[in-house]
């Protein structure tokens, strides 16, 4: 297949379900750990379609939604200041931190300015030079190596006017997590093929062997999906533990090389809390010493601000894939996209936000 749109044929889909149906005796529980996943799996029906057969549980797989409510309260903490210019994606302004969101910063006057790429604040930092331009670096392994080119570039060019707050997270550690819960009911992960083009497959091999669980790496169209269930449930019902790479197109074992060593070159890894979940070990990415003149933490003396998180949102849960969104008692109600409570209801990946985009108003499939 060349063309995207051939990753929506009704008749592949069909013969896929099929498949799926002929091969399943039971049916199984699958989480996906990328809100990408979650919304194409919600807005294509897939959870109806193979309702007999797959009980789809949420993972946390947005980026934006496991950012720390800490990490949101110093973006807004920074973005406040007189000297700052504060860059971040478009998702980021609108989640809300202990008090207000970046976007209520920016209607109050606040320099807060929305990129498309962390070189984007490169560029505007070049072009303020007496401006003090911060970029909120949030996401996983998949944005992470834009963000260390860009402070690569920002050294290159000797600006001094720029620094990133870091907040990015890894997926394998949170995949460690959901299977480390006493009331985990995970059979089997859909991993993102997005994480594996810049990471590769190595890092989920111990996971398949200590937990004793399959992975089966895909893509995000329809099609994907459904070829990633087929191979999940295949492996399944034959009693295989193991990993599977159904993304082949885009995925390499070994990954892309040049990100991974940039990343390494910037990075260290670190301990990181997750929003709604708490901390997990090992889970996050930081400036790495070489690079600390960049950090927007320590020039501007934010890191020890800490916040309780609202006992009203259940999107702790939601991530963990122990609640589904409707069963919170404000989807819909107290909670919509226009006024979210939590970031779940903000991101373009949130779960929360795919079953009230997609109408999604009760439970298919079961909860907790
Ligand atoms: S519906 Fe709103 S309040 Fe409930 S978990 Fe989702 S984001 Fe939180």
């Amino acid at each position: 297949m060349r063309y995207l749109t051939e990753f929506h044929d009704p008749r592949l889909a069909a013969t896929l379900l099929d498949t799926i149906a002929a091969t399943a005796t039971r049916r199984w529980t699958l989480m996906e750990v990328c809100g990408g996943q979650t919304h194409a799996i919600i807005r294509n029906g897939l959870d109806q379609l193979l309702a007999d057969q797959v009980e789809f549980i949420h993972g946390p797989g947005c980026p934006v939604c496991v950012t720390p409510l800490e990490m949101i309260d110093r973006a807004l903490a920074i973005a406040a200041r007189p000297e700052v210019m504060l860059c971040s994606f478009g998702d980021m302004l609108r989640v809300p931190g202990s008090t207000t969101d970046l976007f209520t910063v920016r209607a109050h006057g606040g320099d807060v300015r929305v990129v498309y790429s962390p070189l984007d604040a490169v560029r505007l930092a070049e072009a303020h030079p007496d401006r003090q331009v911060v970029f909120f670096a949030v996401g996983f392994e998949t944005t992470a190596p834009a963000a260390a080119m860009a402070a690569v570039t920002a050294r290159r060019r000797g600006l001094t006017n720029f620094t990133m707050l870091v907040s990015h997270v890894l997926v394998p550690p949170a995949m460690r997590a959901v299977l480390a819960s006493p009331d985990n009911r995970v059979e089997a992960f859909l991993a993102a093929g997005h994480v594996c083009t810049v990471m590769g497959t190595a890092q989920y091999e111990p996971i398949v062997a200590e937990h004793r669980v399959p992975i089966v790496v895909t893509g995000f169209e329809p099609l994907d999906l459904l070829d990633g269930v087929r191979h999940a449930i295949t492996e399944l019902e034959a009693g295989r533990i193991t990993l599977v790479n159904a993304y082949p197109r885009a995925v390499r074992p070994e990954g892309n090389p040049s990100a991974r060593a940039m990343l390494e070159e910037v990075f260290t890894v670190c301990d990181r809390p997750w929003r709604g979940i708490g901390m997990i070990p090992a889970s996050g990415w930081r400036l790495s010493p070489a690079w600390s003149q960049l950090d927007a933490e320590l020039r501007f003396d934010i890191a020890d601000l800490t916040v309780a998180e609202s006992a009203d949102c259940h999107s702790g849960e939601v991530l963990q894939g122990r609640l589904r969104p409707p069963q919170c008692p404000s989807f819909g109600t107290t909670c919509t996209p226009r006024r979210p409570l939590g970031a779940t209801m903000v991101s373009a990946e949130g779960a929360c936000a795919a079953y009230f985009q997609h109408r999604r108003l009760s439970a298919v499939g079961g909860g907790r």
